[in-house]
């Protein structure tokens, strides 16, 4: 039997939903699928500029593993810049600490703290989308 993969740790979702190529016109790509926690990878380490062991640590995984997600997203950015391919950020094993909504009407992006949200609380409009299940869906 495969061992169960563990969910991991985000802590907030990507602010955007992938990455378009420029300068490639009439030609439909080929998209890469970077799941949320590879997201999660890149941002702690190159953007945030953690050690491995830091976002380990933040993401709830082992050392070997944050490795392990980290090459793969890597791979997977690295396969979109070279051959000018869509970068689509969308499931994977993973779970937000928090629930993450957005706003349909202003495209504001909260956390319910929880407390149950049916209102935007920036302009107030609803229904808001739940970012959790968005993003989980394949
Ligand atoms: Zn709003």
């Amino acid at each position: 039997m495969p061992r169960k993969k563990r969910n991991r740790r985000i802590q907030v979702p990507p602010v955007i939903k992938g990455l378009s190529v420029y300068g490639i016109r009439g030609r439909k790509t080929n998209e890469v699928i970077l799941h949320i926690e590879e997201y999660e990878t890149i941002r702690l380490l190159d953007y945030q500029n953690m050690t491995q062991e830091e976002a380990a640590v933040l993401m709830d995984v082992s050392r070997p593993t944050l490795t392990r997600i980290y090459e793969e997203a890597r791979n997977k950015v690295a396969t979109a810049f070279v051959e000018g391919r869509d970068i689509i950020f969308r499931g994977g094993d993973f779970y937000f600490d928090t629930n993450w909504y957005k706003c349909g009407s202003c495209q504001a992006s909260f956390s319910d703290y929880g407390e149950t949200v049916t209102n935007c609380p920036v302009c107030q409009a609803e229904p808001v989308v739940s970012l959790n299940e968005f993003y989980k869906s394949k």
